[in-house]
């Protein structure tokens, strides 16, 4: 039996499963984190069949939901294949709330196939989202730099205006599966992203920082190398702020010498609270009260 999950695009909240065959009512709130209020707390109706791959979308607020250009209208109800399915290349079906300002929780659905990921050694399936790297990396449009043992991609969700990923060819599922005899990899994956920085326009201009998520959310081990101007509109919140600018982002060099000295990664008990931590600037420490706050003031350091 196949699993369905209904999949932030641009991270916004974590993963909703859709059972089989059973209705999940969806809209503003903490799982979805849509506050905005012309969405409505009981917005839309999903209901997945797994075994078609196939997700219908009934509107139950009143205001508009939009499924990728189509709009729905109240009570009105929605098909579509949901892609993902034994590597089908279709589009995958995205659905976004749509108020008049259009808030774009874009959004999509994927029907995930249960198999036995061999590399984490976990069952997770292959077509599940956390798995999208090892799409990412194979695809030649979203290459921009390979060797024998690395790949370079451009991050699909930017979080500032450079934003790379390196990944090795050979599968890693995560830190924690690193060992000492990776450290010759991961000191090249280093060199790749200073290059990377080197040949960028903006290189004299604008800091880098290359580090590793101390918990990733995507499967496959990849090293973010990240300009810090964090200006970009995929840069929607708190967790993302803290991923990139806590203790949550461990240095390249502080791994390779962890792994140099202990023969393995380990990450600090309660890393994950750092997400929670209230929004401060990483350059003056001021503490604004909200991202759209934050991002107004990242304009006085980073004027466009
Ligand atoms: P993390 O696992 O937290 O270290 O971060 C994963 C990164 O991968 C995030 O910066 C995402 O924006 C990015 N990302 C998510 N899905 C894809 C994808 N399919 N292709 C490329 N980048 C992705
Ligand atoms: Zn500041």
């Amino acid at each position: 039996m196949s699993v369905c999950w209904l999949v932030s695009q641009e991270e916004t909240h974590k993963p909703i499963m859709l059972p089989h065959l059973q209705p999940v009512v969806l809209g503003r709130g903490p799982e979805t984190t849509i506050k905005d209020k012309k969405c409505s707390r009981e917005q839309v109706e999903l209901k997945a069949d797994c075994n078609k791959s196939l997700v219908s979308v009934k509107q139950l607020g009143v205001n508009p939901t939009c499924i990728g250009s189509r709009v729905l209208g109240h009570g009105k109800e929605f098909k579509e294949d949901s892609g993902g399915l034994s590597g089908s290349r279709k589009r995958p079906l995205e659905m976004s709330t749509a108020e008049k300002e259009s808030h774009k929780e874009a959004a999509s659905v994927k029907a995930a196939k249960q198999t036995e990921e061999l590399s984490s050694g976990r069952s997770e399936s292959v077509g599940h989202w956390s798995q999208g790297l090892k799409a990412s990396m194979q695809d030649p449009n979203m290459q921009v730099y390979k060797d024998d043992q690395v790949v370079v991609i451009k991050d699909k969700y930017p979080k500032a205006r450079y934003h790379w990923l390196v990944l090795p060819w050979v599968s890693i599922a995560s830190l924690k599966a690193l060992r000492k005899e990776h450290c010759g990899l991961l000191r090249h994956m280093h060199g790749v992203a200073e290059q990377m920085v080197q040949q960028c326009p903006q290189a004299r201009s604008l800091d880098f920082r290359s580090g590793y998520h101390a918990i990733p959310s995507m499967s496959h081990v990849h090293l973010h190398v990240i300009s810090q101007d964090f200006d970009s509109p995929c840069l929607k919140n708190k967790k993302h702020w803290n991923s990139f600018t806590t203790e949550y982002f461990i240095n390249s060099q502080d791994v390779i010498g962890m792994l140099e000295s202990d023969g393995r990664v380990t990450v600090r008990e309660g890393t994950s609270d750092l997400l929670k931590a209230p929004l401060r600037c990483h350059l003056c420490r001021h503490q604004p009260a909200t991202i759209p706050a934050l991002k107004q003031h990242l304009k006085s350091h980073f004027p466009s």
